[in-house]
């Protein structure tokens, strides 16, 4: 596990690291940036973005395969640009995201909506556009979506999600595919579900999916839900209900402390085997990773407003809160913090770094060793996924800006939100 001392370097993400004691990015220093767009500031490189997804290119290479990138965790509109011009389709779970999903020109046989709540709107919507699928989690969902259909003389492309109870071995809040939590269809209805599915005028089955939870870092869990899955696609199948593709979700967890997850193409190479062992080697697959390609793209640099020392605890206090980065305060989340330029000369000190929101959630580290001063810019690593498509404005603080560095050059992908921002839809009562 990674600890910062104000002497011995921190392990990094890939193409995170200090020049001439500045923390930089491909070629730019973080604190550059810093200074030109204010804080905090969500900051990611397009190149580690594009590495991660090389990484899934290469372990489907060969087969016919469909990378979905899950934009819930992060939906900014010059990232989904980003993966969709390198060859992903997008995974939604909203009428919101199917709205960014068009606006990047996405090809929309190329979108997949996933999600335990579609809306008759959302289905209507999804559907005029043609998505490629629409992954469904129960049979009254299922039904709606097959009425919905036949009343605008389509036929719906579904796949049903299987929920293969498995322990994905997650944080509880973060882990989907166990029996008793509220996704997909249980495994030993699901044969049922699909015999229903082909016989429904609105529907046209085209695949088969499962979506076992989220930083998962074990090849086992997946080995385990794709065993289950393969036997459901051969029972349904044998029924007369042929399968198109595959769909085995995301997942797939990264390195916020020292988590050792398997790369993806040797996760792909484990899993192709057990495909080709069991005769489904060419069929095609989808995958729906999210945090996997972006998680450890991103950094949010935040400004340190004050020393707050105690007798018990020692308080930084910094610009960004659990409105920026929510995920400490979600789920207990680690984040890595470091200085963009490490005070040699200071002794390191342990501190609690917290934000201004009026919580005492409102925390994004815990017992770090750091030699700060006010006015030092720190950076939380690994924000690039679940942080600022959590975000929110609790305290009528405007969301952070973010930038996409693309070799030494950096653009404003998003503006700094202002109050106005905020209250534009609010209205005042008139006066009586
Ligand atoms: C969130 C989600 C994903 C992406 O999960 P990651 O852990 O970010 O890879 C994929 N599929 C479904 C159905 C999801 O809900």
């Amino acid at each position: 596990m990674p600890t910062l001392t104000g002497t011995s370097a921190p392990s990094l993400p890939p193409g995170f690291s200090y020049q001439s004691d500045r923390l930089t990015i491909e070629g730019i220093a973080l604190d550059t940036l810093a200074a030109q767009y204010g804080t905090p500031l969500f900051v990611y490189s397009r190149a580690a973005m594009l590495d991660a997804l090389a990484a899934y290119q290469r372990g489907l290479q060969g087969r016919e395969h469909l990378i979905c990138y899950a934009m819930k965790a992060n939906s900014n509109l010059a990232i989904l640009q980003t993966l969709v011009q390198a060859g992903c389709g997008l995974d939604i779970v909203s009428r919101g995201e199917l709205e960014r999903a068009l606006a990047v020109g996405v090809e929309p046989t190329r979108i997949i909506f996933s999600g335990v709540g579609k809306t008759r709107a959302e289905m209507r919507h999804a559907l005029e556009v043609g998505i490629g699928c629409f992954n469904v989690e129960s049979t009254a969902e299922l039904d709606v979506l097959d009425a919905v259909a036949q009343s605008m003389g389509l036929r719906a492309p579904v796949s049903v999600r299987v929920n293969p109870n498995v322990d994905a071995k997650t944080h509880p809040y973060i882990s989907t595919g166990l029996k008793d939590n509220k996704f997909g269809i249980a495994h030993e209805d699901v044969l049922a579900t699909y015999r229903h599915a082909a016989s429904c005028a609105g529907l046209r089955v085209v695949g088969i999916d499962c979506h076992i939870g989220s930083q998962i870092t074990d090849i086992d869990p997946y080995l385990d839900a794709l065993d289950r899955m393969l036997d459901l696609v051969s029972a349904i199948e044998a029924a007369g209900v042929p399968l198109e593709h595959l769909d085995l979700g995301g997942g797939l967890g990264i390195n916020y402390q020292g988590e050792t997850p398997p790369a993806a193409d040797e996760l792909w190479q484990r899993l192709l085997e057990k495909l080709d062992a069991r005769g489904y080697g060419q069929r095609r697959l989808v995958i729906e990773p999210g945090r996997s390609l972006v998680g450890n793209a991103g950094v949010c640099l935040t400004e340190v407003l004050y020393l707050k020392p105690g007798e018990h605890k020692n308080f930084l206090i910094v610009d960004a809160a659990m409105n920026d980065l929510p995920r400490p305060a979600m789920y207990q989340a680690f984040h890595q913090i470091v200085p963009l330029s490490p005070r040699q000369a200071l002794p390191p000190t342990t501190w609690d770094v917290v934000g201004p929101v009026c919580e005492s959630g409102d925390w994004l580290g815990r017992d770090r060793r750091l030699a700060v001063q006010a006015g030092d810019v720190l950076a939380v690593m690994s924000a690039g996924a679940y942080c600022m498509s959590m975000a929110s404005n609790y305290n009528t603080r405007g969301r952070a800006a973010e930038v996409l560095v693309d070799g030494n050059h950096a653009t404003l992908i998003r503006s700094r939100e202002t109050a106005a921002d905020q209250f534009r839809n609010e209205m005042l009562i008139s006066a009586t």
